[in-house]
């Protein structure tokens, strides 16, 4: 608790200058810097408006687990890092909202909740400085669309979890139309430090655009499995090294970067630095720090079906391009995967990408306009159904 006895005697000004210095970007996937964000509920203060807190924890990016091992490890520093936010912007109460299907992470949340505030870390008057914040833990049901920070609010207000239009942003009109800060729990933990230490020195750490530590899970193929923390900058080959290599057969076929709503890249894409920039030159996401491998024994037809399936599934319905996109998706890649396209495999890969544009313009969150991201990476690398 270091982090937090400096950032009281920082100020909110103070904190929120040291977090813009360290130009700590985002690490749920939208990568939006952290400060900016802070700064503008902070600018709202003495407008009589409550402001709020949210930690993301519905961590479920299929092949992530990063946020679920940092809270069962060290749930403290989540507290520590939400507590210095909600100083910092103004907010005195925050909210967690964890992923349904962690109930260690939970119980541990709990325990460290109830611990922090026997020991003054939360509660109404924070280590005798008569500041008050408090945190209140909340549980999803399964919902990935939740993990979408206005499903996420809508959720957490006893709603059903739909994504809402934006703008307004949370920062104007987030939890029950207040102004609010979402950050997930990467982000969270690394702002202790940026505040022990200085921004400015954690400026210095990582690439010109991508600053700082950022944590990956290796999964599939890979003969380590597990989060990997990296400073900015190694590249993907060197990420791979860390967890042993390539697994399965040792023959790397595709690797994907960002989960189902992220991109393949191909093996001769292993020297691309992992960062924001990297990432983007390629065509590809750093999203929610997902690498999962596939080595040359695997059918990506079967893959790409898979996650076509999941998006379908997954979609909440609200707006047509999403709900009727994922079904006709999933729909084409099956008939293609059981060689009986409509008209020829070119006309129904033509049609798909049409969807893929119409989905990606037109939808209201980022479960539409991602859904067929994988897709379309696999289609531009791979001649999959020619
Ligand atoms: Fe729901 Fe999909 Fe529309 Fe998002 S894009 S609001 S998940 S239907």
């Amino acid at each position: 608790y270091d982090g937090l006895r400096r950032a009281l005697d920082l100020g909110p000004e103070g904190v929120v200058r040291e977090v813009i210095e360290s130009r700590l970007l985002g690490r749920g996937g939208a990568a939006f810097p952290t400060g900016k964000k802070w700064e503008a509920l902070l600018t709202q203060r003495g407008l009589g408006r409550t402001h709020y807190i949210v930690c993301n924890a519905d961590e479920s990016e299929p092949g992530t687990f990063k946020d679920r091992v940092v809270i069962e490890g060290d749930p403290f520093a989540v507290l520590e890092g939400m507590t210095i936010a909600g100083l910092a912007t103004g907010a005195q109460k925050g909210y967690i909202y964890l992923r349904g299907e962690y109930p260690l992470a939970a119980e541990r949340l709990a325990h460290a909740i109830q611990a922090a505030r026997a020991q003054g870390f939360l509660g109404n008057d924070i280590l005798g400085r008569g500041l008050r914040f408090d945190i209140e833990l909340r549980r999803g049901a399964g919902a990935y669309i939740c993990g979408e920070e206005t499903a996420l609010f809508n959720s957490i207000e006893g709603y059903r979890g739909e994504p809402r239009n934006k703008p307004p942003f949370p920062t104007q009109a987030g939890l029950f139309r207040q102004p609010t800060v979402v950050n997930n729990v990467e982000t969270l933990i690394n702002v202790p430090e940026i505040i022990r230490t200085g921004g400015a020195a954690y400026a210095r750490i990582g690439t010109g655009n991508s600053a700082g530590y950022r944590l990956f899970c290796l999964c599939g193929h890979v003969v380590r499995p597990g989060v990997y923390e990296v400073p900015f900058g190694a590249t993907l080959r060197n990420l791979i090294d860390l967890a042993g290599g390539v697994g399965g057969n040792g023959r790397l076929q595709a690797v994907l970067l960002g989960g189902a709503a992220g991109a393949f890249v191909s093996p001769k894409e292993l020297d691309t630095p992992l960062t924001f920039e990297g990432t983007r030159a390629i065509g590809a996401t750093l999203g929610s720090g997902v690498i999962m491998l596939f080595d040359d024994s695997t059918d990506l037809k079967q893959v790409l079906l898979r996650i076509a399936g999941f998006f379908r599934h997954e979609t909440c319905g609200q707006c047509v391009p999403c709900r009727v996109g994922t079904v006709r998706q999933h729909e084409a890649l099956e008939r293609l995967v059981k060689q009986r396209p409509l008209g020829s495999a070119a006309q129904e890969v033509g049609a798909l990408r049409e969807m893929a544009q119409a989905m990606r313009d037109a939808s209201i969150c980022g479960l539409g306009q991602t859904a067929s991201t994988a897709l379309e990476s696999a289609l531009n690398r791979w001649s999959l159904f020619e």
